[in-house]
């Protein structure tokens, strides 16, 4: 069992105050907080030890380079790497990805090979192996989930052959929590002849891990995940890997000898960490690693699970509320509570518990191919890490039970409680702001069917997966006819609800003049006196809230590209990124 009140006060952080709540902060799957310690490492560095390191033949570059290879040895035991020249630091999970997508796969991947990921891959692991596949014309294949989440370890079978030369996957699924059985896929991988790259991003933080009875070849991970610093992660390579690849960055540090015509290379890991390194951060990095081994693997793990099963207990009671992934177990770490509340958009709920001082995550958590093999635009995700509480999953539950209760949809507006806003910290004292991004949200306009020749124009936003879809219809210079239909945060769905509301009737001229108010209204700007913007008003708080800003521009920035289209033309089949 974890001493996690002494833990907290390690954490100076945790005693902030977050509108005018003490701070539950439940996203340390996007980033950890930070120790004592590590600041503490940080400061130290840069107030007794700065030098480059590797380079000066003085005594203080000296103990710089001591305690940057400290920092390496470090991380080596506490992953087991065999042995330190396998731990190669980069800036995060995503660069040590793309580092092997570089140095290994350009020089051992090639046109008609595969590369197989998986349908739970963060974009981080996805991304560099299309890249890959564009320059040598590899072909990507992904082994799908099951319905509870889990990896369909037959389909793998039938995926894996002789053309697989890579397998690219998640240790632990950063919005389901699965863990994968890493062990066994290295079998299945190595039998077919191919290499395995393990994204430890989500378990390195959370287990006990040793890379070479796991079997992975490659293994990336954050520092910014597991107490660390941001700035620095974590390549490891087995030592086999290491003559099939070539230098991913070239520059100092990482040569042997360089002549005007050529150069040759240092040995691994410096060949891979060219110029001058994050020295503070991978520092840092080895203190968090100090931290943690401290309070024990173990014993985090556990807690882990802990805090996994008291969520799922806790909020599978909280009305219209759905969980997605494994129960915490052998097949989930219970570091993630990811799901969905009937009626109530991920948005809305994070920003309804914000106001309460609690911080999750909502979106599409750089999964969009997760999101939609589970048919959701987006999900909310509370996270746990050693210094979380159970009074503070209580307090997520109690929370999330008032944000089922405010949208209820057998709820009047009159009725809300002042808390469970639509929009949290947007306008968090703002009765009217409250009342009309309901009112809109709940009953929103311009829902009725437009006939005759119409524009018509879809416009999504990625981050979170609102969608809204505009038919405008103009007749001798005015908007004759406008429908707004689509899904979306209570900001989203309102803006659209007004626009709709006062752009009816209107002249084209008009329409354009409101339209350049609402954008410049969210720039900050100021509008011009004899423009009415109505209900429009009650979103002015929300330009400083820029994820949200761009939920409220939706149907305007769709509007915009509308206007300028001439009736008949078919919009280009793309998604429009208004962010
Ligand atoms: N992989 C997984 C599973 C993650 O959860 C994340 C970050 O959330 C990453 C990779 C990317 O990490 P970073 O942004 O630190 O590179």
């Amino acid at each position: 069992m974890l001493d996690v009140e002494r833990i907290r006060a390690d954490f100076p952080i945790l005693s902030r105050t977050m509108n005018g709540h003490p701070l539950v902060y439940l996203d340390s799957a996007a980033t950890s907080q930070k120790p004592r310690a590590v600041i503490d490492a940080l400061v130290r560095y840069y107030e007794t030890t700065n030098a480059n390191v590797h380079r000066g033949v003085y005594r203080l570059a000296e103990e710089a380079t001591q305690e940057y290879e400290s920092a390496r040895t470090k991380v080596a035991a506490f992953i087991h790497a065999p042995s330190p020249a396998g731990v190669i630091f980069v800036r995060n999970a995503t660069e040590a990805i793309n580092l092997v997508a570089r140095a290994w796969g350009d020089r051992n991947i090639h046109e008609g090979d595969e590369i197989l990921v998986t349908a739970m891959e963060h974009h981080s692991n996805l991304v560099p192996w299309h890249l890959l596949a564009r320059r040598t014309g590899a072909r990507i294949r992904a082994v799908p989930i099951d319905g509870d989440g889990r990896l369909d370890m037959a389909a793998l079978d039938v995926l894996l052959n002789q053309r697989t030369r890579l397998v690219a996957v998640t240790h632990v699924s950063n919005v389901l929590g699965t863990i994968n059985p890493i062990a066994e896929i290295a079998r299945r991988t190595h039998a077919v002849g191919a290499a395995l790259l393990v994204d430890g991003a989500q378990s390195v933080p959370h287990m006990p891990i040793d890379v070479t009875s796991l079997g992975a070849d490659f293994l990336a991970f954050s520092g910014h995940k597991m107490l660390g610093p941001t700035g620095v992660g974590v390549l490891v390579v087995q030592p086999d890997r290491y003559d099939q690849m070539d230098p991913f960055l070239g520059g100092g540090e990482m040569i042997r000898e360089v002549t005007l015509m050529s150069s040759t290379y240092a040995d691994p890991p410096w060949r891979f960490e060219a110029g001058t390194p994050n020295i503070a951060g991978v520092i840092a990095l080895g203190a968090a690693v100090d931290y943690l081994r401290g309070v024990g693997m173990e014993a985090i793990a556990q807690h882990g699970l802990v805090m996994g099963a008291q969520a799922r207990a806790l909020l599978s009671a909280v009305p219209g509320l759905t969980l997605l992934g494994p129960p915490p177990g052998p097949f989930a770490t219970g570091g993630v509570a990811t799901f969905t509340i009937d009626n109530v958009h991920p948005h809305d709920i994070a920003a309804a518990l914000d106001a309460k001082g609690i911080a999750v995550r909502a979106g599409h958590h750089c999964c969009q191919p997760l999101m939609a093999r589970l048919g959701l635009p987006a999900t909310t995700r509370a996270s746990f890490y050693l210094y979380n509480t159970e009074a503070e999953v209580e307090q997520l539950a109690s929370a999330l039970s008032e944000v089922a209760r405010t949208y209820s949809p057998s709820k009047s507006v009159a009725s809300m409680t002042p808390d469970g806003v639509a929009a949290g910290s947007a306008a968090p004292d703002d009765e009217f702001f409250r009342e009309v991004v309901l009112d809109h949200y709940l009953h929103p306009a311009g829902r009725e069917p437009v006939d005759g020749p119409v524009v018509e124009w879809h416009g999504k936003n990625p981050l979170c997966g609102d969608e809204v879809t505009l038919r405008l219809k103009t007749e001798d210079g005015r908007i004759a006819g406008l429908q707004v239909v689509g899904h979306g945060c209570s900001i989203s769905v309102a803006s659209g609800s007004m626009l709709a509301d006062r752009l009816e009737g209107r002249t084209l001229d008009e329409a354009r003049r409101l339209l350049r108010g609402v954008k410049a209204m969210f720039r900050g700007e100021p509008l011009p006196a004899d423009l009415d913007i109505g209900d429009l008003a009650a979103l002015r708080g929300v330009k400083d809230l820029p994820v949200r800003v761009k939920c409220a521009l939706l149907a305007w920035t769709t509007l915009e590209e509308a206007l300028d289209t001439p009736p008949g033309s078919p919009q280009e089949p793309h998604d429009h990124d208004h962010s």
